[in-house]
């Protein structure tokens, strides 16, 4: 659990802004284990923006004050300081849009997505929250929030997509569960980024595009140092299968097989969208 309070807020944002801020725009979506103890990757602000120990406006003039050496910069620094300030922007968007579209919080924004067929399935839904499907990002990341009450934004977008499209369990089993363990837990953001991830919401993830779990473990944590960190029974995997472990000609023992086939799940959801979308 991170320490509390503005002051230790403060010297954090003081600490990235001096330094990962500036590649912020390439390791952002880097899975970081431990972003309280290890400023890798991103800023892990949000408890403290939560709970009002650091402001919005201080995080973006922190980060505005920068942009003002403008000759100092390369353009990729530049632009990963905007990538950040951009960022704090969707924070104040699903604010707003939790304001003006009350209905979000207990129905899909585009509501014609509530007809959808979901399936109620207890106990998938158990195996997704204890980190028990299979495929080894979404139990690292789950096992994350479980451990930290904190997860990383990319884990958070493939975790939602996988009980919303892998599953079709509806995303408010998710919205709820998330706001019950996330010490940053954000009535709106939470929701924002669940209808973003489930294909229902503003500026949505079409509902065709369904993140696939071995890709984006592949892409985001290579090396599978994410994957170790919270799932110990694939601690020994080598590194080319850390990704999908039952394409090893022995998986291990202790860590269950895959709970549902992706590509088959893919063509499931994609056929109960069909039959709801209108346009
Ligand atoms: P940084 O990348 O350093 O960003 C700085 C700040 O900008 C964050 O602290 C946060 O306040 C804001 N921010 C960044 N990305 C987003 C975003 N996509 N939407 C809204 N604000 C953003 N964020 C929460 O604060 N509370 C939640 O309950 C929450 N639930 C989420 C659920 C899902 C399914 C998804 C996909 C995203 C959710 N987010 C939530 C947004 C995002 O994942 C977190 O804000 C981010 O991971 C926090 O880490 P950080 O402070 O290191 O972010």
């Amino acid at each position: 659990m991170p320490d509390a309070g503005e002051a230790v807020a403060l010297h954090r944002l003081e600490r990235f802004t001096a330094d990962a801020i500036y590649r912020y725009g390439d390791t952002r979506n880097r899975l970081t284990a431990y972003p309280f103890d290890d400023l890798v990757s991103t800023s892990a602000l949000s408890p403290y923006l939560r709970f009002g120990m650091l402001s919005p406006r201080q995080a973006y003039h922190a980060a505005a004050r920068l942009l003002e050496d403008a000759d100092a910069l390369s353009a990729s620094e530049r632009q990963s300081i905007q990538t950040w300030i951009s960022e704090l922007a969707w924070r104040d968007f699903y604010n707003h849009i939790l304001y003006h579209f009350p209905h979000v919080l207990e129905r899909s924004f585009k509501p014609e997505y509530d007809r959808v067929e979901y399936r109620d399935a207890p106990e998938e839904f158990e195996r997704w929250a204890a980190g028990m499907t299979g495929y080894p990002v979404i139990d690292a990341a789950m096992r994350q929030m479980n451990t930290l009450g904190w997860m990383h934004n990319r884990a958070r977008m493939i975790v939602a997509s996988f009980l919303t499209k892998d599953l079709l369990i509806y995303w408010r089993r998710g919205d709820l569960h998330f706001m019950q363990h996330l010490i940053d837990g954000d009535l709106a953001a939470n929701n924002g980024g669940w209808q973003w991830s489930a294909g229902t919401g503003t500026d949505a993830q079409p509902y065709f595009r369904i993140f696939n779990p071995i890709s984006q473990s592949e892409q985001y944590d290579p090396e599978g140092e994410y994957i170790r960190a919270f799932v110990p029974e694939l601690r020994d995997v080598l590194t080319p299968y850390i990704h999908a472990p039952w394409t090893l000609p022995t998986p291990p023992k202790d860590y269950p097989s895959p709970m549902v086939e992706h590509s088959a799940a893919r063509q499931r959801t994609l056929a109960a969208f069909k039959k709801v979308k209108t346009v």
